[in-house]
Order: C-alpha cells, then structure tokens, then sequence
C-alpha cells in the first residue's frame, strides 16, 4: 500500500538540494542581521540555473540571491547535518517556510516573483550601490544563451572578446577585494560567480599564463 505523505518528515533533503532565493518578506531577517551578506551569492539576471516551473536549466529571467552553499556543495549553508535540521529555524526564509515537498504549489507559484535584488539589499549605503552600479557597467554578463550556441563554432575572436571580459571582471574583484575586507567577505553576494567559473559551464578551459587567464574549447 503506497502511504501519501502529508506532513513534513525532517529529513533534511531539501536543504540538501540548494539555498532559497531571498524574496520581499525576507529584507527583515537581513536587516536585523540574522542572515548576513556574507552567506549570500547572487546569480545574475541571464546566468543559467535551473527553473522548477520549467523543469530545465535556462537564463534567469531576473536576479536571483539565495542562500550560499556549504564548501564546494550544493548543501545550504544553514543546513546541520548532524542534526538534520536546519540552524536558523526560527529565521529561515519564506521558501523554506511554505515548503511542502509533497505539495509544491506554493514553492512553485513563487519562482521569479518578488525577489530581492543586490540593490534592494543593500539600499541606503551608498558605497555598495556604486559599487555593484559599476560592476555592472564595467563587467557585464554576457549574452548566456547565445554564447552557449555560438561557442559551438569556436570563433578565436570570440573566444579572444570573452577572454579579455573574464580578465576584467577577476581585476575588477581584485581590485576591489584588495581594499576591503568587506567586500571580500561579501564578493559572491556583491558580484556573484566570477565569469571564468561560469564560462567553464559552455565547454570552456580556464588556464593562467603570465597573471592573464587564458581560454580555449575542450577537445571533444
Ligand atoms: S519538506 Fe520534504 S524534503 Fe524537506 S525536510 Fe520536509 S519531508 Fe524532507
Ligand atoms: S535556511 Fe534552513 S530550512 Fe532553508 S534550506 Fe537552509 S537549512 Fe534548509
């Protein structure tokens, strides 16, 4: 006999799966500090991720920013998994709170509506809107479904113009981790992902040669 479940089970899996995206009822849990920057990444508006409702890995049609994970894993940074649960309970997002994993309505009917943008975060302080403002405009993402397709013809000059934009994005971090502990606790929240991790995604080799990174396709 197949046993419907109905309640939540605690078993953690979930919060194995990855961290929630921040939506508007959470800017209070960032503001009185019980989620600090420093455990957030942000996915660009146009950076691949996977969408539940559509079920594949597709360009986000907004910003995301979600909860880090722990080390190199997926595992939500809050997540315990001596315990099985979670470390902020009581201060865990809205995602986390209408989650029912047999019954995903909820969850689903909040994907990409309401989120909480880097600026909406951080608002009010001046430094970290310029700063995210001039990351934006000297580091842009470039154009992730079309480079995906047009990568498959191993254009040199395109290689050559994405080699030269994954170099300005990692000298505009360093520059800036450079004076700030700040923002190099908060650099995957600020910035996101560093464009040489992404590109890695499109069957790109990241090397470095002489401070410079390099790119080349992988042999099929
Ligand atoms: S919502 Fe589902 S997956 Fe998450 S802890 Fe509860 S039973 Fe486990
Ligand atoms: S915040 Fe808590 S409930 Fe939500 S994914 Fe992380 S560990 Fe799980």
């Amino acid at each position: 006999m197949i046993i419907q479940q109905t309640s939540c089970k605690q078993c953690g899996i979930c919060c194995t799966k990855g961290g929630p995206a921040l939506h508007g009822a959470d800017i209070d849990l960032l503001r009185q500090g019980s989620i600090p920057r420093k455990n957030l990444i942000t996915i660009r508006k146009g950076e691949f991720a996977y969408n539940p409702v559509a079920e594949m890995v597709q360009a986000t049609q907004s910003e995301i920013v979600k909860l880090k994970g722990s080390g190199g894993d997926w595992t939500c940074c809050y997540y315990d998994p001596e315990s099985q649960g979670c470390s902020i309970y009581d201060n865990r997002p809205l995602a986390c709170v209408i989650l029912q994993c047999w019954n995903p309505d909820a969850t689903l009917a909040l994907v990409e509506k309401d989120l909480l943008s880097r600026l909406d975060i951080v608002s009010g302080d001046k430094f970290l809107v310029k700063l995210i403002t001039e990351y934006e405009l000297a580091c842009p993402l470039p154009d992730c479904e079309k480079l995906s397709i047009d990568l498959q013809n191993n254009s040199e000059s395109m290689i050559a113009n994405l080699e030269d934009l994954v170099n300005r994005d990692l000298q505009f971090r360093n520059n800036v981790v450079a004076g700030s502990d700040t923002v190099l606790d908060e650099e995957m929240f600020l910035f996101g992902r560093p464009l040489f991790q992404i590109v890695q995604s499109f069957g790109l080799l990241v090397s470095q040669y002489e401070n410079r990174l390099r790119l080349k396709m992988k042999k099929l």
